[in-house]
């Protein structure tokens, strides 16, 4: 038997029994780890700690041959509930956690995943808006997983992309300027380019600062990382559905 302690965000719980639920945790090192609490269901300190997005500390037993280990010594690192009763965030934590449980394979670890759940959360309860958050999250989630290439180059011709419109080929989610593009593929405008570019070096309260994100390209990031989500898994995952039924549009 292993014993691991850690800390985790919870993604998913599924009640089992009376009394016990198999949950998804998010863990730095180990990735996802699927465990089983005991005592979790239900209004009890435990049941308490197992909302979506709370981050705990958790010690995990595990037995050779299980694919269920036991998660014990349930510690509250960070509540989520702030952000789970805010209408504006409160759609987006099942959405952040469905994704993360799609995307990420089991028991990889996934330190920079873990520590885009942090900054993200942290920049929701600072206030940044809810939608330039989500699409933050999602295309860092898509690079992280390697689902998204480099913006700056053309897959097609290996030249650089600058300032122009481009396309992206969901298939292979990747970037094709005009002379290697042909007419499929999602068009990207050069500003939606400017503002994916940005994402991946500036954080959250800085862009949100910066103001950068018009309502047309957070749009267009939004419609980019459906293509590419949609191509992945064959369907969409049921909370976007949810999330888009909200939506402002
Ligand atoms: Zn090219």
């Amino acid at each position: 038997m292993t014993l691991r302690s850690t800390t985790a965000f919870v993604l998913r719980v599924d009640p089992i029994s009376e009394k016990d639920v198999a949950v998804s945790f998010l863990t730095p090192d180990l990735g996802v780890v699927r465990g089983v609490v005991a005592g979790g269901r239900g209004k009890g300190r435990k049941g308490a700690l197992l909302q979506l997005l709370t981050e705990v500390s958790v010690t995990f037993f595990v037995r050779e041959g299980r694919d269920l280990a036991r998660g014990d010594a349930l510690e509250m690192k960070a509540s989520a509930f702030a952000l789970a009763t805010r209408a504006e965030t409160a759609m987006l934590l099942p959405y952040l956690a469905e994704s993360l449980s799609t995307f990420l394979p089991e028991a990889d670890a996934a330190p920079e995943t873990y520590r885009l759940v942090r900054h993200v959360l942290d920049a929701l309860g600072a206030g940044v808006p809810a939608d330039l958050a989500a699409r933050y999250f999602e295309v860092w989630l898509l690079l992280l997983a390697g689902l998204l290439a480099d913006p700056g180059t053309c897959a097609g011709c290996g030249r650089p992309l600058a300032g122009e419109a481009v396309r992206l080929d969901p298939e292979e989610g990747a970037f094709v300027g005009p002379e290697c593009g042909g007419r499929g593929g999602l068009p990207l405008s050069p500003t939606t380019l400017a503002l994916l570019a940005r994402l991946r070096r500036a954080p959250l309260g800085a862009l949100a600062a910066e103001r950068l994100a018009g309502p047309d390209d957070l749009r267009a990031l939004e419609a980019l990382a459906r293509e590419i989500r949609r191509r992945f898994l064959g369907h969409e995952l049921k909370s976007y559905r949810f999330l888009e039924a909200l939506g402002p549009d």
